[in-house]
């Protein structure tokens, strides 16, 4: 297999580019070869998107939002096609790509598709004259994404900027370049014009040629705070727009009235679900001193159970992190927090066999790890880990919890559990993050604006927000009166 650039509606062929092994992170056997995107790539890429924008911008909302539809219907009829190229990419279980990944990438199309024909302005009366805004594409967007959700970061990035009548060009990590090259083909055979989305392959060195490209009029980037500032400060000198999906190290507060099995259930999709691979993961569980030992012991057995293994197996739970330089790095975490003081409940340990007994010791799997004893100041308690590890801290008052909360430069997301309905909402207001949840954690629906307050991020994806993300403003007077001049 060689996952190369999709340009100008068809994948290049050219095979002299320099290229890299991509390889499955639960065997480390390779997948195939990725091919970098150079000069002339770009180039060619950015040539197309803004044939593809002459025509695109031109057409109706309702046109471009039935070739949105048609594509999320093409993704669904590859569910299990494309759910199985993410589960060997990423290393996740099966049973989540085939639930949510493509799944989510598809609701983003119907919900921008929706939409699509709805944009418009507002209409002001001004007496003997009268003023009117439109909503205006930018032009050609770029999308760089992380590798935890391929599919779905490519498709929450170009479905609103396609649905406000841009195009985008798309940069998958290096480490999973094959799903977005799906979502380029529905798009085609979904009957968008060539170079509506174009895929580019390569690193961070082909992202920065995008960010740096005099013609690219926006930046979209799911990744971290690091590449983030990176990124802002590069679209300074041109002053493009951006979107910006970082890090997090988000509290999730449990207190001492909330439903126990609800809590513990929260706690491990906030911090397990895709191997912990996720952004908005609540990594700080903060549970009220007096369920904390009920808590614990109830997490500690569940978290046990997880069924962690052969990711293409139905019945796996965990699969395999993104690689083996990335679990090195979280075993480094494991180990600062057993050094600073920290005491390691369970897991943190590299397994030689799966749930099923089979050999699991090729892989990059890590067992979940619970630490307890911990401190707010302990790096594991401060920093993004990126992987299978929670750290529980107790407290005493809604005051003290609320401040030490808070107490970080991430503010991706918060989560509070608790029955009391006005307890709840006080908590929350009071958070500094941009996506909370009440009695659940890390649920996504499309109609909800996601991303983060301070180091988080900037902008907002999905939802109504979205569409002012991918458009300017037009306002335009017009006089229907004579011109009052002093001259
Ligand atoms: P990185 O920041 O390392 O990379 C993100 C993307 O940016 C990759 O495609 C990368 O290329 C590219 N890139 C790197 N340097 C540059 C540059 N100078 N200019 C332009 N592009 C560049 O993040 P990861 O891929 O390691 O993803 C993990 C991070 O993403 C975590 O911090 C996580 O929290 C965050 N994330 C945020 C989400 C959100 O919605 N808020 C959701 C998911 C993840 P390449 O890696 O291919 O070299």
């Amino acid at each position: 297999m060689v996952y190369n650039q999709f340009i100008d509606g068809a994948l290049t062929t050219d095979s002299k580019r320099e290229s890299w092994v991509n390889y499955d992170p639960s065997n480390n056997q390779p997948l195939g070869e990725v091919c970098q995107a150079n000069d002339e790539d770009i180039e060619a890429a950015i040539n197309s998107s803004e044939k593809a924008f002459q025509i695109w911008k031109n057409k109706t909302g309702a046109e471009r939002g039935r070739v949105l539809v048609k594509a999320a219907d093409i993704l669904r009829s590859r569910l299990e096609q494309i759910a199985l190229l993410e589960t060997h990419d990423v290393g996740k279980p099966i049973s989540e790509s085939l639930a949510v990944d493509v799944s989510s990438a598809a609701d983003a199309l119907e919900y921008f598709g929706g939409m699509a024909a709805g944009i418009h302005g507002e209409f002001f009366d001004l007496k003997n004259a009268f003023g009117y805004t439109r909503r205006e594409p930018l032009g050609i967007c770029a999308g760089i994404g992380a590798w935890n959700y391929p599919i779905q970061i490519a498709a929450w990035k170009a479905a609103p900027a396609l649905a406000c009548g841009n195009c985008m060009i798309f940069k998958p990590s290096e480490l999973t370049p094959a799903t977005a090259l799906e979502l380029a083909k529905a798009f085609m055979e979904a009957g968008a014009p060539p170079g509506l989305f174009n895929v580019v392959q390569g690193d961070g060195r082909v992202g920065k040629m995008l960010v740096d490209h005099p013609r690219i009029a926006k930046i979209s980037l799911t990744g971290s705070v690091a590449t983030g500032k990176k990124i802002f400060s590069a679209a300074a000198t041109e002053l493009k727009h951006v979107t910006l999906e970082l890090g997090g190290k988000s509290p999730l507060i449990i207190f001492e009235d909330a439903d126990l099995n609800n809590a513990v259930s929260a706690a491990m999709l906030a911090n397990f679900y895709t191997q912990g691979e996720v952004c908005s993961n609540g990594t700080r569980v903060f549970v009220h001193r007096k369920i904390f030992d009920s808590f614990l012991k109830q997490l500690k057995e569940r978290t046990e159970r997880i069924r962690l293994g052969e990711p293409t197996d139905p019945e796996t739970q965990m699969g395999a992190v993104i690689s083996k330089v990335h679990l090195e790095k979280i075993i480094r975490f494991i180990d600062s927090g057993k050094s600073s003081g920290a005491t390691l409940l369970t897991g943190g340990f590299k397994p030689e066999k799966d749930f099923k007994g089979r050999n699991i010791s090729s892989g990059n799997f890590l067992a979940p790890a619970i630490f307890t004893n911990c401190d707010d100041s302990m790096e594991i308690c401060r920093e993004e880990i990126f992987g299978p590890v929670l750290s529980i801290l107790a407290f005493d008052t809604e005051e003290e919890v609320i401040e030490r909360a808070n107490d970080t430069l991430f503010g991706l997301s918060a989560g509070v559990f608790t029955n009391d309905i006005k307890r709840g909402h006080r908590v929350i207001h009071q958070l500094h993050a941009g996506t909370c949840w009440i009695n659940n954690y890390n649920i996504t629906p499309i109609e909800l604006p996601f991303g983060g307050y301070k180091q988080s991020g900037i902008g907002r994806e999905n939802s109504l927000a979205a569409i002012q993300h991918y458009t300017q403003l037009k306002s335009v007077y017009v006089e229907l009166g004579n011109v009052e001049s002093p001259y």
